[in-house]
Formats: structure tokens, C-alpha cells, sequence
């Protein structure tokens, strides 16, 4: 081939996701995976059992209709007012869509022009930045710093341009693990109001919650019209193979998010869809155990990274614990996590690639705690022997 280069300019730098490259590590050196955020249990045996009986029933094997099957636009539609008094419109307000991954690609796609800038908090999840960029847009950073993680509201309000289109928010975030509170989510929506933009807004955590509670912004005053809400099945059910996501906004919204999406995936997940309609009308109880078992889990890992010398900030939400390793006398996360299998046996994924600025999070490392505890355990004591000499310098 010739002296142009193969990857378009727009996806130029984005290269392989750190998943892949820590996952891939994990598996090599059979290091316990602290890396990637995916359950080491499935869901209840239940909705797994409606997947395989919808299966064996010849229900979603075919095409399933554009928009989503008509059982699970029900199910969102009642979840959203179940938990947070949203009335939608089944037939018209809600996409299903390819997890949370598609409906955020679709939603940049169709609602950004070139040129667009989108405001979004740093560390960004790492399909922000490659949506953006595929849509031909701008991404602009609002750095959340430690230790608190929590976002510069006047600084938002500087970023504004008039070239910027949407906020893209993240509640609960990963991998902080901030959870946006009522008075920071009204701020928000006060600016987008006054300034007339769109908010995205990625509430695939919305289940995980450990202090405080998460509020959807679509509910504040202004902001039901200008917000398309995206979660997923995959972490509220521990089913992450299964990408059922969904987007629930105004008519106008979601037909424009739809443009884009029938031409990703068109549809997908057929039978899944009809276990995740069950899943979504689990009795209360299965929420809270689900948050209960995930709380023990942080508070396992987090007490455990403390004990081996990190310094630790704790989560308010999301199944993440970030860390900073300065204590260990180490200041590149990068070179951390690449030594950390055969150091200590344990996985993990530095920050700084969630960064455009990657001194902001240079000497910060991401764990997982959405394993067994006896897996944490284990982690934790390969922490505690490996970094031993470090932590006495
Ligand atoms: C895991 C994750 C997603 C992806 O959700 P899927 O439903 O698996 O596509 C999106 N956003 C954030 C912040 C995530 O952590």
C-alpha cells in the first residue's frame, strides 16, 4: 500500500482498548483480573433460564422489530417510573439498543455535526472519546481531580461555547466513582436550559449506588426534552455478554437516535430481550441484595488496597475502586499495571488512558471489585506480598 496511512485521521491514536491489552496480560500470566469490569458470577439463574426458554421457543430468533421488542420497551418504560416517577411512552420514547456502547455511538452519530464540541468529564469511559471522534466531533474535558472527583461547575460553565452541542454526563462515573448530587445535577441542567444543550447522559450504574442515590437529570425541570437517558441490562443483571441497552427520550430524540442505530446493528439480542423484560420486573428485593453483595465487595477491596499501602478513594457508586500509587514510591500507572502480574498476580488498568491529559491521572490505578470475594481476597493478598518491599521504602 502506499504512504497513506490505513486508519482515517478521525480514529488516528485510538489503537486497541486497554481492556483488550490488560485482559489479554490476565490471561497470559494467569493473573486474577482486576482489570476489566465484568462479573465472575452470572445473573439469576431465572432470567438466564428465560433467555434459553425464549430461545427453545422461537421467540426473538428472528429479526426482532427495529425499535426493540414491544415486552421490553414495556418493562423500561415501567422501570423509569417505578424508580424514578418518568413517565414514557413505550411505543414511541424508548430504543433498545446494542447495550449502552451502541446507543452512545448512535446518539453522537445522529445528533452531532462536524465541528460540534462535546463537554464530558475526564476520565472519560473509553467509547466517549472514539464516538466523538467518529462523529467528526470535539471532545472538551472537564479534568475531575482528586481526591474528591468532584466537577468544577463554574469551570462547565467556561467550557460552553457556541459550538458546543451536548453534555455528556456520566452518573455514577467510571472509574471515579463519583455520583452527581441533586444540587450539582440542577447546575447542570441550569446551564443546558440557558444555553440550550443536549445532554447524554450514560446511567448504565444507576443500580450501584453506595452513598446518596442516583438522580436521573431527565427529571429536573427543562430537561426531559433535551436529554436521552442510555442504560443497560449488562451490570444491574451481571449478563454484560448479553449488550440489551436502551435509550428512553422524547419522540423526536429517539427517532433521531434511531437514524443512526438501524444502521450499526440494525437489531440484535433477540431472545435476551425477552429475559431482560423479566429481569427489569425483579421484586425490589433483588435490587437492594444486588447493591448489598456489590457494597461488601468495595468494602473487601477497599480496605484490603488500603492495608497494602495504596492510597484509596472511595467509590460512592459503579463496581471501581481508583487508586493512586505515589505511596509505593511509583508514579506511572502504566508501568505499574504492566509489572503487577508478576509482581503481585493481580491485573489492573491505569487511569491515565481515560485522560487527554495523561499527567492528570498519571499515577492512578483502576481495581474492580465485581469478583467473588474469595477472588478479592486472593487479590488482596498478592497486593499485600508483592508491593511489601515498596510500601517499607
Ligand atoms: C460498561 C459500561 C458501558 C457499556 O455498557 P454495555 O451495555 O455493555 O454496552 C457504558 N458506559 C459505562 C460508563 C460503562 O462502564
Amino acid at each position: 500500500m502506499g504512504a497513506r496511512p490505513l486508519l482515517n485521521r478521525r480514529l488516528a491514536g485510538l489503537g486497541t482498548t486497554i481492556f483488550a491489552e490488560m485482559s489479554a496480560l490476565a490471561t497470559a500470566t494467569g493473573a486474577i483480573n482486576l482489570g476489566q469490569g465484568f462479573p465472575d458470577t452470572d445473573g439469576p439463574a431465572e432470567i438466564a433460564e428465560a433467555a434459553a426458554r425464549a430461545i427453545r421457543e422461537g421467540r426473538g430468533n428472528q429479526y426482532p422489530p427495529g425499535p426493540g421488542i414491544p415486552e421490553l420497551r414495556t418493562a423500561i418504560a415501567e422501570h423509569q417510573q417505578r424508580f424514578y416517577g418518568l413517565g414514557y411512552d413505550p411505543d414511541t420514547e424508548v430504543l433498545v439498543t446494542a447495550g449502552a456502547t451502541e446507543a452512545i455511538a448512535a446518539a453522537m452519530l445522529a445528533l452531532l455535526e462536524p465541528g460540534d464540541e462535546v463537554i464530558a468529564f475526564e476520565p472519560f469511559y473509553d467509547s466517549y472519546a472514539a464516538c466523538i471522534a467518529m462523529a467528526g466531533a470535539t471532545r472538551v474535558p472537564l479534568t475531575l481531580r482528586a481526591p474528591d472527583f468532584r466537577p468544577d461547575l463554574d469551570l462547565l460553565r467556561s467550557l460552553v461555547t457556541p459550538r458546543t452541542r451536548l453534555l455528556l454526563l456520566n452518573t455514577p462515573h467510571n472509574p471515579t466513582g463519583t455520583v452527581l448530587t441533586p444540587d450539582e445535577l440542577t447546575a447542570i441542567a441550569e446551564l443546558a436550559v440557558e444555553r440550550d444543550l443536549l445532554v447524554v447522559t450514560d446511567e448504565v450504574y444507576e443500580h450501584l449506588v453506595f452513598s446518596g442515590a442516583h438522580h436521573p437529570i431527565a427529571a429536573l425541570p427543562g430537561m426531559r426534552e433535551r436529554t436521552v437517558s442510555i442504560s443497560s441490562a449488562g451490570k444491574t443483571f451481571s449478563f454484560t455478554g448479553w449488550k440489551v441497552g436502551w435509550v428512553t427520550a422524547t419522540p423526536e430524540l429517539v427517532s433521531t437516535v434511531r437514524t443512526a442505530k438501524q444502521y450499526l446493528t440494525y437489531v440484535s439480542a433477540g431472545p435476551f430481550q425477552y429475559a431482560v423484560a423479566e429481569a427489569l420486573r425483579l421484586p425490589d428485593a433483588y435490587y437492594a441484595d444486588f447493591r448489598t453483595d456489590l457494597l461488601r465487595k468495595r468494602d473487601l477491596l477497599d480496605a484490603g488496597l488500603r492495608s497494602a499501602g495504596f492510597e484509596v478513594y472511595e467509590p460512592q457508586g459503579t463496581y471501581f475502586i481508583t487508586t493512586d500509587i505515589t505511596p509505593f514510591g511509583e508514579k506511572d500507572g502504566y508501568a505499574f499495571c504492566r509489572a503487577l502480574p508478576a509482581r503481585c498476580g493481580v491485573v489492573a488498568v491505569p487511569n491515565s488512558v481515560f485522560y487527554d491529559d495523561p499527567d492528570a491521572g498519571r499515577s492512578q490505578v483502576r481495581f474492580t471489585f465485581c469478583k467473588r470475594l474469595d477472588v478479592i481476597s486472593a487479590a488482596v493478598e498478592g497486593l499485600t506480598a508483592g508491593l511489601a518491599d515498596l510500601r517499607h521504602q
